[in-house]
């Protein structure tokens, strides 16, 4: 009988880690939890505006991103929604259902927090905080973690780090260290879900427009033609440097891919995604008619924010302040596309440190489907830290509950449910 300290030891006690120390204690595991802020479950804090957005009805697979995309569904369906539903009931959190998206019934993500470091105290897992450089060595049997002056023998190991992404809600790409330090291979980490910046400055000119629209992210290759990445629709957001909004963050681990690989990256902008571009120009042509007295600059209001359609006429080289007889010298077909097809030149992709997320992360290939390395026996990872990443709308905390479930169960000894 091996002497050690802890059945179990999580590294990281964020959404995924907390989940995995709470699964293993549950099934009885003696479990050490190693967290490098001052306290648990800090990102959960900002998660949803406050709100923490902690899953989605709709569990379609397309809203999960991996480079190993038949991993999923085996993880997922071992702990879905409704198991978080019912999981979240088990520690006091009830759900407050808008449009498909789920939050606490107290519209405060801090409940969440709390109720999961309420649960992990009541179930007896050791918690310690302010553990910044802990290291992991791995032993004939089990791993010896070291962290400061203090050693624990463990049998096993999760590792919950999270990515690059927010870093000063303590994720600061370390975790990806420790799993080198395995044999890891590492996918390219890169900003996911966040704000795209133009080359076009004028853009400027908008900040702080809003409207809604679709925006199509294409991508031009050294050699070859522009392919379309992604598309989705929402409200966009104009910002002094560029696009914001949920439709641009779902798009953007797309563009900090091609950019990544040099290609040519344009965002088009649709302004009238429910019009084909044929109705667009037949419904501005009997808008024309119908509105005779407007001038130029008047005829698209109701339609479309006025700075936003200033700034496009602007753009189509158009000026303003042409009156109803001068309409005649506008090319209106060219400005009838401009806003259904606004093309922004892409510079870039917001920072790790506004990121909501990062896609890439530790090759799902090198893990069983119980989250098990298949390189070290007995170490295992969790959340964000692998390479899956989650669109807006709580998929991101659904892949952190299920993948600690899993992690976690597994680890506690029960890993071939
Ligand atoms: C502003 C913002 C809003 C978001 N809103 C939502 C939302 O509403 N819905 C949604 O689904 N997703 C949302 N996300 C994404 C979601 O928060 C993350 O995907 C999720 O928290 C990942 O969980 P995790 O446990 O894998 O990583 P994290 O939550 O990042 O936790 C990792 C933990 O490990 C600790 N750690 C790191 N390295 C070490 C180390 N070497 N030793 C010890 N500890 C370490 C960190 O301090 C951290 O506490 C949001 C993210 C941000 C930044």
């Amino acid at each position: 009988m091996i002497p050690y300290d802890y059945d179990l030891a999580v590294i990281g006690a964020g959404a995924a880690g907390m989940m995995a120390a709470v699964t293993a204690a549950r099934k009885k595991a003696n479990v050490l939890l190693l967290e490098k802020n001052d306290r648990v479950g800090k990102k959960l804090l900002s998660t949803g505006n406050g709100k923490c957005n902690f899953t989605n009805r709709s569990q379609d697979i397309s809203c999960y991103h991996t480079e190993c995309p038949d991993f999923l569904p085996v993880v997922l369906s071992n702990f879905t929604m409704e198991d978080t539903l019912r999981f979240f009931e088990s520690i006091g959190i009830s759900p407050y259902e808008k449009n498909g998206y789920f939050y606490p019934r107290s519209e405060q993500a801090a409940s969440v927090s709390e109720a999961f470091f309420i649960e992990l105290k009541h179930l007896g897992v050791t918690i310690l905080t302010g553990q910044k450089n802990c290291e992991i060595k791995k032993q004939d049997l089990g791993f010896l973690i070291c962290s400061g002056k203090k050693k624990w023998k463990v049998n096993k190991v999760i590792l919950a780090c999270g990515s690059k992404a927010s870093r000063i809600s303590g994720s600061d790409g370390s975790g990806y260290l420790l799993a080198e330090r395995f044999g890891h291979t590492i996918l390219p980490v890169v900003p996911a879900l966040a704000a795209l910046h133009t080359r076009n400055e004028a853009i400027k000119n908008i900040a702080g427009v809003r409207c809604q629209g679709r925006i199509t992210l294409l991508a031009l290759p050294a050699r070859g033609k522009e392919q379309t990445l992604a598309k989705a629709e929402g409200e966009l957001q104009f910002t002094k440097y560029g696009i914001s909004g949920i439709p641009v963050f779902q798009v953007s681990r797309f563009a900090s891919y091609a950019l990544r690989k040099q290609q040519k990256v344009t965002a088009e902008l649709d302004f009238f995604p429910e019009y084909s571009v044929e109705e667009w120009e037949q419904y501005i042509h009997q808008r024309k008619k119908n509105l005779k007295e407007r001038r130029s600059e008047e005829l698209f209001l109701g339609l479309l924010p006025e700075k936003l359609n200033f700034f496009l006429m602007e753009q189509a080289g158009i000026l303003p302040k042409q009156k109803e007889s001068e309409r005649s010298g506008i090319d209106w077909q060219t400005w009838c596309r401009r806003m259904k097809q606004f093309r922004l030149p892409i510079s870039g992709v917001n920072s790790f440190e506004e990121a909501q997320v990062c896609a890439g992360g530790v090759d799902l290939r090198e893990l069983s489907s119980q989250m098990e390395s298949k390189k070290v026996k007995g170490l295992y990872f969790a959340g964000e830290m692998v390479d899956v990443d989650g669109n807006c709308g709580g998929y991101n905390l659904q892949w952190a509950w299920s993948s600690g479930y899993v992690a976690g169960n597994a680890a506690a000894g029960d890993g071939d449910t």
